[in-house]
C-alpha cells in the first residue's frame, strides 16, 4: 500500500479511537462481569494455553485498554472454544467475553490481520454466485446444508449423505453456501449478520423449515443466528433413520467439535452410528462438553500457530495412537497434522479403507475443484423446482471498486511498445546495446538505479521488478553490487524512520501476535533473527523493515546482517534476469541454468528449514 495510503487509514483510526472511548454494550457487560465475578482461582489457566500465556480472565479484563492495540489484538489468539466457561466454578461466560472483544478490536479498525485474508476468501467464494447453489424440490420443507468443507474435502461423503436423507424425505433439498462462521469468529458482526440474514429469509421465503447440517460451525450459526428455522445434524437424522452402516470391527476414539461441546445429542448419535457399525469407542479424557479445540478454533492457527499446535498435540497424547473420528472436516484437517484422524463419513462408508489409513480427504486447490464440480453435478439434476444461485453482498461486504490500473498499466505497456518502434530505438532491445547505452551515461545510470531500489522499500514498493531491471541492464556482476547496495539502503532508511522519525505511526500498524513474537525474538537472539527473516521469507519485506526499526536490535547489526542474508537471494535473481531477454529470444545459455538453479537453491530454503523444525519437534516429542 503507498505510504500516503498508509498515513491516511492511520489517521483514519487515529480520529475513530479520539472520538470513541465507549466500548460497546456487550463488552462494558462481559469485562463488568468478569471483574466482579472472576476469583482469580486458575482452574480455566490449567486447561488452556491462551490463559497461561495471558493470566486469568480478570487480569485480562482488569488491564484491557480499547485504545492500545496489543491489548485489541489479544483476543484474536483465544480459539473461542468456550472450555474455560465449563470449567469456571462461576459459569462465566468467557469466550463470550473474548469475542466481544474482537468485535470491539474490529469496530475500531485493528481487526484487520493480513492473515486472515485467505480464510475470508474461502468465506466470500463459498458465498459466492460461482460457488453457491440452493436446489429444493416441490413441497420442499427441509433442506441439507453441508458447509463448505465437507464439501469440499469429501464431495463423494456428501452425495452418499444426501442420497440416505432422500430415502427417508424424497423432498429434501440441497444448499451449498457458506455459514458465515470465519467472519462471526473474527468478529466482523455487521457483515455476518446481514449476509446470514439474507440466506434465512430466502430459506423461509421459500417454505422451508428445517435445515440440516453436516458441519458443527454451520449448527452454531443456524441455533444462534437463525430465525424460523429448526436446526438438527445429519447424524442424528441418520442415527434414528436406522442407517445400517458397513459391519467392521475396531477400537477407536471419538473427538467431539468443541464449538457444539453442549450438543450432547448429537455427540450420541455419532457414538450410536459408530457402535452400530460395529467399533469400540473409548473416550479421551477431555471428550463431551469437556472436549478441547483442535487448533483452528477462532482462525487462531493463522496467528499463531505454535499456540494453535499445543491443541493438536494434547489431543495426540490424548488420542493415545487410537484412530480419531471427528464429525468437522476443519477438525480432521488440524488434528491431522498431528495423529490419525478421519472423518464420520469416511468411516460410515468406507470402514475398512479407513482403519487402514487409506481414506484421506481433499486438500486445496483440488478442494475449490471439488466444490464447482458437486455444484455442477447438482445443477444438472432433474426434478429440483427452484434453483438459485447467491449474488447478495451487504454495503459493508462490498468488493472493492474495479480497480482501472492494471488497464491503464496495458496501455501504458502498449503506447511504450509501439513508442520504441515507431522512434527506431528497437534496435537497443538488444542487450549488449542496451548495456552500452547505460554504460554510456557513466555513473549515473547506476547511481539512478540504487536511489531508485533504496526508495522502493520505503515507499512500499516491490523489489522483483526493479531487480529484474538491474540484471538485465548491468549484468551478473554489476547487478549484484548495485543491487544490494540500494537494498540494504533502502532497509537500513525504512528501518531508521521506524525507529527515530514516526515510532508510534509503526507501532500502530505492526499490531497482533506475530509482531510481538518478532519483537521477543529479537530481545532474545538480537542480529540472527534479522538473518534468519532474510533467508526464511516469513514476513513480508517491506513491512520488516519497518518492524526491526522498533525492536531492540541495534542498527550496524542490522545494517550488516541485512546485506549478508539478503546476497543469497540477490544473487540468483540477477543472475537469472541477466539472462532474461536471451531467454525470452529462445536461447538457453549457461547462465540463464545456472540462475535458475540458484533460484531453486533459495526456495528450498524455508522447506528445509521446516523440515528441520519438524523432524526436531518430532525428536522432542519422542523424549
Ligand atoms: S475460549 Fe478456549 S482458548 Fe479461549 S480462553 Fe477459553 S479455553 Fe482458552
Ligand atoms: S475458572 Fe472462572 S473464576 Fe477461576 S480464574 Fe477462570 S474465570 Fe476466574
Amino acid at each position: 500500500m503507498p505510504l500516503r495510503s498508509l498515513i491516511k487509514k492511520k489517521q483514519d483510526i487515529t480520529m475513530s479511537i479520539i472520538t470513541n472511548n465507549h466500548l460497546r454494550p456487550g463488552l462494558q457487560e462481559q469485562i463488568a462481569a468478569t471483574k466482579s465475578g472472576c476469583t482469580n482461582c486458575g482452574e480455566c489457566v490449567r486447561e488452556c494455553a491462551f490463559l497461561k500465556k495471558y493470566g486469568t480472565p480478570k487480569s485480562i479484563a482488569d488491564s484491557f485498554d480499547a485504545i492500545d492495540p496489543k491489548s485489541l489484538a489479544r483476543s484474536f489468539e483465544c480459539s473461542l472454544c468456550g472450555l474455560c466457561s465449563v470449567v469456571c466454578p462461576e459459569q462465566l461466560d468467557l469466550d463470550g467475553l473474548f469475542l466481544e472483544m474482537r468485535r470491539e478490536a474490529v469496530d475500531r479498525g485493528f481487526g484487520d490481520y493480513p492473515e486472515h485474508s485467505p480464510l475470508l476468501t474461502y468465506e466470500r467464494l463459498g458465498t459466492s454466485r460461482r460457488f453457491s447453489l440452493y436446489r429444493l424440490p416441490q413441497g420442499c420443507t427441509t433442506i441439507f446444508f453441508p458447509g463448505c468443507s465437507l464439501s469440499g474435502t469429501r464431495p463423494d461423503g456428501v452425495n452418499r449423505v444426501f442420497a440416505e436423507l432422500q430415502k427417508t424425505d424424497p423432498t429434501v433439498g440441497i444448499v451449498f453456501d457458506c455459514c458465515l462462521k470465519p467472519s462471526h469468529s473474527l468478529g466482523r458482526e455487521q457483515y455476518t449478520g446481514a449476509m446470514f440474514e439474507e440466506m434465512n429469509n430466502w430459506l423461509v421465503q421459500q417454505g422451508v423449515k428445517e435445515v440440516l447440517v453436516a458441519c458443527p460451525n454451520c449448527q452454531v450459526m443456524f441455533t444462534s443466528l437463525g430465525q424460523g428455522l429448526k436446526v438438527r445434524t445429519v447424524w442424528e437424522s441418520l442415527a434414528e433413520s436406522g442407517l445400517q452402516p458397513e459391519g467392521v470391527s475396531g477400537t477407536v476414539t471419538v473427538h467431539d467439535p468443541c464449538v457444539i461441546r453442549d450438543a450432547q445429542p448429537v455427540h450420541q448419535a455419532v457414538r450410536t452410528l459408530l457402535n452400530r457399525q460395529g467399533l469400540m469407542v473409548e473416550e479421551m479424557p477431555h471428550s463431551g462438553r469437556t472436549t478441547v479445540c483442535c487448533g483452528q478454533g477462532g482462525a487462531v492457527n493463522l496467528l499463531n500457530p505454535q499456540l494453535a499446535a499445543s491443541w493438536g498435540e494434547l489431543r495426540k497424547r490424548e488420542a493415545a495412537g487410537r484412530r480419531i473420528i471427528t464429525y468437522c472436516a476443519g477438525c480432521v484437517q488440524a488434528l491431522g497434522g498431528h495423529t490419525p484422524t478421519n472423518h464420520l463419513v469416511d468411516i460410515l462408508f468406507a470402514p475398512n479403507q479407513t482403519l487402514a489409513g487409506k481414506k484421506k480427504g481433499a486438500g486445496a486447490p483440488f478442494t475449490y475443484l471439488n466444490r464447482l464440480r458437486l455444484k455442477r453435478a447438482f445443477k444438472r439434476k432433474e426434478g429440483y423446482a427452484v434453483t438459485r444461485e447467491r449474488t447478495f453482498v451487504p454495503e459493508q461486504g462490498q468488493p472493492k471498486k474495479r480497480s482501472w490500473k492494471p488497464l491503464i498499466f496495458l496501455v501504458l505497456l502498449v503506447a511504450a511498445v509501439a513508442g520504441v518502434h515507431l522512434s527506431g530505438a528497437a534496435q537497443y532491445l538488444q542487450q549488449e546495446k542496451l548495456q552500452a547505452l547505460i554504460a554510456s551515461y557513466g555513473v549515473l545510470a547506476p547511481a539512478i538505479y540504487i536511489l531508485l531500489y533504496a526508495l522502493a522499500p520505503v515507499l512500499f514498493l516491490p523489489g522483483l521488478p526493479i531487480t529484474i531491471v538491474g540484471g538485465i541492464l548491468f549484468g551478473p556482476v554489476w547487478g549484484v553490487v548495485y543491487t544490494i547496495t540500494g537494498a540494504t539502503i533502502g532497509a537500513s532508511l525504512a528501518f531508521l524512520v521506524a525507529r527515530y522519525v514516526a515510532r508510534d505511526w509503526v507501532a500502530a500498524k505492526l499490531t497482533g501476535p506475530t509482531w510481538e513474537k518478532l519483537d521477543s525474538e529479537v530481545a532474545q537472539h538480537g542480529w540472527k533473527v534479522v538473518a534468519f527473516t532474510r533467508l526464511i521469507p516469513a514476513f513480508p519485506f517491506n513491512l520488516l523493515n519497518y518492524a526491526f526499526g522498533l525492536t531492540k536490535v541495534p542498527f550496524v547489526h542490522y545494517m550488516v546482517a541485512t546485506f549478508v542474508f539478503m546476497l543469497p537471494a540477490c544473487i540468483a535473481f540477477i543472475v537469472f534476469s541477466s539472462s532474461l531477454l536471451g531467454l525470452i529470444k529462445g536461447k538457453v545459455s549457461p547462465t540463464a541454468l545456472l540462475g535458475i538453479g540458484l533460484i531453486v537453491l533459495v526456495s528450498l530454503i524455508p522447506v528445509v528449514y521446516r523440515r528441520f523444525k519438524g523432524r526436531q519437534a518430532a525428536e522432542a516429542e519422542a523424549e
